[in-house]
């Protein structure tokens, strides 16, 4: 079984994460920010779990690596960011990005 996974069904992160959520009274922290109110659906790593730092909790169970949000807000960090491969000179003539 994946590790992550395995570290995302572990008692110790369930009961992590609920007292996470407690501390920030179930509240979106994204959309507070904004001035709105949302109710936290889940708990987001800040520092993405990865094979490498999946035994360490220091990142996995570090309040300073959580964040409460909502589903949107939630997905809107996991979206990654398009990457732009083309770069257009001032002649409009279109050329691959160097390095890709
Ligand atoms: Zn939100
Ligand atoms: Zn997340």
């Amino acid at each position: 079984m994946n590790k992550i996974k395995q570290f995302y069904s572990s008692a110790a992160w369930q009961k992590c994460r609920e007292a996470y959520k407690k501390e920030h009274n179930y509240l979106c922290e994204e959309c507070q920010k904004r001035g709105m109110i949302t109710p936290a659906e889940e708990v987001h790593h800040i520092k993405k779990l990865t094979k490498y730092n999946i035994d360490n909790p220091d990142i996995t169970l570090n309040p300073k690596n959580l964040q409460c949000l909502c589903r949107s807000c939630h997905e809107a960090k996991h979206k990654r960011k398009p990457i732009t491969r083309y770069t257009i000179d001032e002649y409009g003539r279109v050329f691959p990005k160097d390095g890709l």
